[in-house]
């Protein structure tokens, strides 16, 4: 008997899966795959933490999936090449007749498919990808001059004309589970390789669906209305912390869209699904200007930025050894939680490109190596708005000061003495900049702030040939 197969990539979750549901809308017994990809992970400098999350939320899925008659088939290659051999080996050996999965847009992921494509071709086997981690198809959205939208208000403001009031979330049913030949190499989540583990990681970030849509619901009741008075603030519980749910599929897009929609409505309900659409609005770009996945600048014709390859300062970056409060606090959030406030990756990110004017690239690989939620596009989207070569971005005369940033966000040095102990001793008005009050323990400044931003200042003029 022919089966629909459904390939899990970053979609962990049943509900308001249109690929799962399209394979079940075929009326076929469904299938579901997933692929680990050690070398490719590793290629994309995906996190530990994040590949732990992965793993850990392909565990419930799976038990979700034997709940519903649905079996999980597991395998492992190194690479995304490997990918369509397995796939000529699968497709007869289990009789597909349809494949299903959720579009990615990266260069990488696009090629992947393409080649997947031509092996369902080959075989007979109807291939269809939906449409999943954005609000609206990236490709059908136009500007009137039938060009992509290169600034965020007029994009926001058009998938915000385009969307229904209510979007529809998805179900899925129980079915028999379909008799399966023995397959070669086939394994059970448990099997695969993943990165480390860490039970402080699962204290953290809590696996499975419930707990996407828990953290979801809390966020909406208690958090949302203030949302846009409190998401600047990174001592506050302020924002949703949905990033590594959303990301790893765990929740839809949909799903927080329309959570927010429906609990309230006001400024910080427009201000959180604003959120949501810059998260559209990267893969969006990523899609029309795929040159922003091979390490180049959005902006083509940036001059030579002239960007500094300080392996000593970088590290001491890396480390959250700057000297400046709250960059190191917050290079200390992410390296001990795999998660960063909003607010501070703007200013770390800034910091590293102009008052250091080190190349924004080496940040971006940073920030993948450690984030739960490491996106491509997101990533890539705010580290370039930081570095002034990026669609929409900061325009680079406009040079964050760390210190001022931290008495306006962290008045009370909260945030700091959370994650340097060292500081705790302080008081509210040096804690932002020790100065000689420092402790011995905590190092001085790296770096005299007037002069990386008039060094800044400098290098893109030049750059830019104002001078
Ligand atoms: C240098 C830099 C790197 C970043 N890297 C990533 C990344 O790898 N992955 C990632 O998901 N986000 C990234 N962001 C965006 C943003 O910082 C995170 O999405 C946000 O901090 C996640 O926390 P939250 O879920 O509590 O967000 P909330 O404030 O609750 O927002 C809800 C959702 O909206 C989206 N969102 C919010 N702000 C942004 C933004 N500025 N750009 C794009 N989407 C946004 C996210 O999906 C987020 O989960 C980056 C921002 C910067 C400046």
């Amino acid at each position: 008997m022919s089966i629909a197969l459904h390939w899990f990539r970053t979609d962990l979750r049943v509900t308001d899966n249109p690929g799962l549901s399209a394979a079940q809308s075929s009326g076929l017994p469904v299938v579901a795959l997933y692929i680990a990809t050690p070398g490719q992970w590793q290629a994309h400098d995906d996190a530990p933490v994040k590949l732990d999350f992965w793993r850990r939320n392909l565990l419930a899925l799976e038990s979700v999936l034997k709940a519903h008659g649905i079996p999980l088939l597991c395998l492992q290659v190194n690479s995304w090449r490997d990918i369509p051999a397995r796939m000529e080996q699968l497709l007869p050996l289990l009789k597909v007749a349809e494949l299903h999965c959720n579009a990615e847009y990266p260069l990488n992921e696009r090629k992947r498919d393409e080649a997947v494509a031509s092996v369902c071709q080959r075989f007979g086997v109807l291939m269809q990808q939906h449409l999943d981690q954005v609000l609206i198809e990236p490709a059908s959205l136009l500007n009137k001059s039938m060009q992509p939208y290169k600034v965020f208000t007029p994009y926001a403001r058009a998938v915000r004309e385009l969307l229904p009031v209510t979007l529809p979330v998805l179900g899925i049913n129980v079915q028999v589970s379909p008799q399966l030949p023995a397959l070669p190499l086939v394994k059970t989540v448990a099997a695969l390789t993943f990165a480390d583990t860490n039970k402080k990681w699962e204290a953290m970030w809590p696996a499975g669906e419930p707990h996407a849509q828990q953290r979801l619901g809390v966020f909406c009741q208690q958090r949302i209305a203030d949302y846009k008075l409190q998401r600047d603030f990174p001592a506050i519980d302020g924002t949703s912390t949905i990033s590594p749910y959303l990301n790893a599929g765990v929740i839809s897009v949909r799903q927080c869209w329309q959570s927010a929609q429906a609990w309230q409505d006001g400024a910080g309900v427009f201000t959180w699904q604003n959120e949501l659409l810059w998260h559209d609005f990267y893969k969006y770009i990523m899609w029309h200007y795929p040159h922003v996945c091979l390490h180049k600048p959005w902006k083509l014709d940036v001059g030579h930025v002239p960007w500094r390859h300080d392996h000593s300062e970088f590290q001491q970056w890396c480390e959250g050894r700057t000297g400046i409060p709250l960059i190191d606090a917050a290079m200390q959030q992410l390296l001990q939680t795999g998660w960063m406030h909003n607010r501070l990756r703007m200013v770390v990110a800034m910091f590293l490109t102009k008052q250091l004017l080190i190349d924004w690239r080496w940040g971006e690989r940073w920030f993948m190596q450690h984030l739960i939620d490491g996106d491509f596009a997101a990533n890539n989207g705010g580290w370039q708005w930081s570095a002034s070569t990026g669609t929409d971005a900061v325009p680079y005369f406009r040079i964050f000061n760390p210190v001022t940033q931290s008495q306006r966000f962290d008045e009370a040095g909260a945030f700091i003495r959370a994650y340097l102990p060292e500081l705790s001793g302080m008081d509210n008005r040096a804690v932002h900049a020790p100065g000689l009050l420092r402790p011995a323990a905590y190092p001085p400044p790296m770096i005299d702030l007037g002069f990386g931003r008039e060094r800044a200042l400098q290098a893109f003029k030049r750059s830019s040939g104002d001078i």
